[in-house]
């Protein structure tokens, strides 16, 4: 396991924050192309489509939004768009959330019910509107609005699985009585010029209570981008993760001198540090740095996060750290 030296990196982060935030962004820039990374197996193809939208001209916001449609659009992936499993009440919400690091402006959804690709009106909040998020019925409208077609998103398998969990009379709740089922897309790319994107999109917990907002379309919780810097994207229990700010926390000690992987780690340590039982969290993060490093890290082996990473026309699935 790779571990955080801390006296390295303090010492580092005192001797590099004054540069962190005055060296101009050309002097950080990335010059070895795009680089994409996601979260889990649906990671892969995502990564794929968003390096052939951005070879075919498109932007890294197209990028990272048509990549992350890929897993929104597949009715196999339970925890992400069509197909993604219901709330308590049998109802798909869905949240996501996309950030541009050049503008250091997003565009987000949360509880958006009938639209498969959130991260699409969540863009579309960013490109045409002076708003951040739109929730519930408001994000509805608007999505009605900008020409998206509402539709069913329960799948055959998924109203079953709705269905069973309803019937079984010891099922379980979050009345404080956690389930588990969850695998978000998170997404962070660069274009290998020093442009930084991060997107994420999810049905959320399974079986949550209708109207909860995990982490995923938080800005500073499910994604951050930040060109001078780099991105960051989340994935696991939102409730917990979101009191800790992850993404924004990562980009931040990445500003002051960290690696990807030392600021996904020095999160992770953190939320230990202010509580030792969140060594069982269902916790992990992806980071990049606007040099198209990366990080990876779960907090412990029972939610292991396996990620996609491309680069180079090369697209590989590997295994993030693990801390406990
Ligand atoms: N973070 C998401 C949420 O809590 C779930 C996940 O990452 O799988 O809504």
């Amino acid at each position: 396991m790779h571990t955080i030296n801390r006296r390295t990196f303090v010492k580092a982060v005192a001797g590099t924050a004054a540069l962190a935030v005055s060296e101009p962004r050309a002097a950080t820039a990335a010059s070895s192309g795009a680089v994409f990374l996601s979260t889990w197996v649906q990671g892969k193809a995502a990564n794929e489509r968003a390096a052939e939208v951005l070879k075919s001209g498109g932007t890294l916001l197209d990028a990272i939004e048509k990549g992350i449609n890929t897993a929104e659009d597949d009715p196999n992936i339970t925890s992400v768009g069509y197909g993604g499993l219901p709330n308590a009440e049998g109802e798909v919400e869905l949240d996501a959330a996309i950030m541009d690091g050049t503008r250091h402006r997003a565009g987000a959804v949360a509880s958006l019910r009938k639209f498969k690709n959130p991260i699409s009106v969540g863009r579309l909040v960013l490109e045409k509107t002076r708003h951040t998020t739109l929730a519930g019925d408001g994000a509805f409208r608007f999505a009605l609005q900008m020409g998206f077609r509402p539709q069913q998103l329960l799948t055959p398998e998924s109203l079953k699985k709705w269905l069973e969990w309803k019937a079984d009379p010891k099922h379980q709740t979050f009345w404080l009585n956690p389930t588990d089922n969850h695998d978000t897309i998170g997404m962070v790319g660069t274009d290998g010029k020093g442009h930084m994107v991060s997107g994420c999109s999810t049905s959320g917990l399974a079986w949550k209570i209708p109207g909860r907002v995990g982490d995923s379309p938080l800005v500073g919780c499910g994604v951050y981008a930040d060109d001078n810097v780099g991105a960051a994207s989340a994935t696991g229990d939102g409730d917990l993760m979101t009191n800790y700010c992850t993404s924004v926390s990562i980009v931040h000690t990445m500003a002051r001198g960290a690696s990807p992987q030392e600021a996904c780690e020095e999160l992770l340590q953190q939320m230990v540090k202010t509580d030792p039982a969140n060594r069982s969290a269902e916790a992990a993060v992806i980071a990049m740095n606007n040099r198209g490093e990366i990080g990876a890290a779960s907090m412990q082996k029972g939610f292991h996060l396996k990620y996609a990473l491309w680069r180079e026309g090369q697209s590989q699935f590997l295994e993030s750290v693990k801390l406990y």
